[in-house]
């Protein structure tokens, strides 16, 4: 089936980014689609699980200040839709303290004033409990910190574009690009014209991207999401207001270990490796690689006494990294209308609101809201393949 109708904006992948940049482009009169290839809701991509953290502890300052605007977003939105979509809890961060991620988390916090409390070795564990703090550790809490209800949010965010009159047309993937003034987007079911394009695909950017020229050095990898059983119940409950956590590396770890207090199913601890195995998106349940889980068993026998130190559960999600970690929002560099967003390497979450708000001032053509340097394409430029 194909249509005639025009859209100012298409929007392919509905996501966390898709679906606030669609939000984003509504609430400015757009008339915008929302193109997504499997049935919503779905949990093959990379947006999907019950919570994620939000915090302002960054080691760049620029997203610590994205982010005093990312509260304020998400608050809006819980007041739009009446829904609770944020639960402060703090977030402990454990590091080497002299070690360059562990000075740098600290002193942007200090720099931009964000509350915070430095715990000492002597008094960690009057306010921590069941957390053994590692010889040579320093820890603090950002007290700004906590938990999104991510899958509740995604609803909220898809809902609230709705009903200011967005569509969302779900299990259709997108199968073919034509560029031009008028953009012509083909899927299974039907053929889609708009103005402005935008491209929030997630792990599959990279396979759509190649119908428009592009290829970004963007690394898709498998996470294994694993829930650790407390020995007693409610020891690290989201309710006792045990914190979020980040361990920025330690004796197992090169990449950072994160955590959330147990919350969506009762009695488990969500504690994660933020690394996985490379993979195919489509192929992401082939990849069995167990490497992260075996350091996450290793430090939790290590420092989390109260868990039982193998994972009572495992679920699957993918991150999408660029080579800095750093997210890519901009412009496709041949095709102007054309508007990417991508690479958010594990952390683009907590960022939504703001990166809906910008890819949506990309596609109109405003200028951004902040500067936008640390995310363009032609950082890459010896690693982009474009034909252009
Ligand atoms: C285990 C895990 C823990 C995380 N923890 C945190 C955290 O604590 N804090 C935080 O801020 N961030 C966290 N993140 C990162 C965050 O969840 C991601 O950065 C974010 O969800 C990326 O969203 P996205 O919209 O870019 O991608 P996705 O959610 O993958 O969305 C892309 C969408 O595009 C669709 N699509 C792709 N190709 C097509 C096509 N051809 N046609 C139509 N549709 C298509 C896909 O089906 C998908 O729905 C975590 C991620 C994971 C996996």
């Amino acid at each position: 089936m194909s249509t005639a109708e025009v859209y100012d904006n298409i929007v392919i992948g509905a996501g966390i980014q898709g679906s606030f940049t669609a939000y984003h482009l509504v609430k400015k009169k757009q008339k915008t689609l929302l193109l997504e290839q499997f049935a919503l809701p779905h949990t093959r991509g990379s947006s999907h699980g019950q919570t994620r953290i939000i915090r302002k502890t960054y080691d760049q300052d620029f997203y610590t200040h994205m982010m005093d605007e990312c509260y304020k977003l998400w608050a809006q939105l819980e007041r739009e839709a009446s829904v609770k979509l944020y639960r402060q809890t703090g977030l402990l961060v454990m590091g080497p303290e002299n070690s360059k991620s562990y000075c740098s988390y600290k002193s942007t916090l200090e720099k931009n004033k964000i509350p915070m409390v430095v715990l000492t070795p002597e008094n960690f564990n009057q306010h921590i409990t069941n957390v053994i703090l590692a010889d040579g550790d320093g820890a603090f809490v950002d007290t700004t910190a906590g938990v999104l209800y991510a899958d509740r949010a995604l609803k909220v965010v898809q809902g609230q574009f709705q009903k200011l009159g967005g569509v969302i047309k779900d299990h259709e993937k997108v199968i073919d690009i034509k560029t031009g003034q008028i953009v012509t987007v083909s899927t299974f079911a039907g053929v889609y014209q708009a103005k402005g394009l935008v491209i929030t695909a997630g792990p599959w950017t990279n396979k759509l991207l190649a119908h428009i020229d592009l290829h970004l050095p963007l690394e898709v990898v498998k996470i294994n999401v694993c829930y650790w059983k407390e020995k007693i119940p409610d020891s690290y409950n989201v309710k006792k207001c045990f914190p979020c956590f980040i361990l920025t590396e330690g004796e197992e770890a090169k990449d950072h270990i994160y955590g959330l207090p147990s919350n969506e199913y009762p009695g488990l601890m969500k504690i994660c490796y933020h690394n996985g195995s490379k993979t195919d998106p489509d192929q992401r349940d082939m990849q069995t690689g167990r490497a992260d889980v075996d350091i996450l068993r290793r430090y939790i026998a290590r420092c989390f006494k109260g868990l039982i130190p193998e994972p009572s559960l495992v679920e699957n999600c993918m991150y999408t990294f660029t080579p800095d970690h750093h997210f890519v929002l901009d412009r496709h560099p041949g095709y102007g209308n054309i508007v990417i967003g991508a690479g958010f390497s594990g952390h683009g979450f907590k960022f939504g609101p703001v990166i809906g708000k910008l890819l949506c001032e990309l596609s109109l053509g405003e200028v951004p809201s902040y500067d936008l340097s640390p995310f363009r394409v032609s950082r890459f430029q010896s690693k982009i393949l474009s034909s252009l």
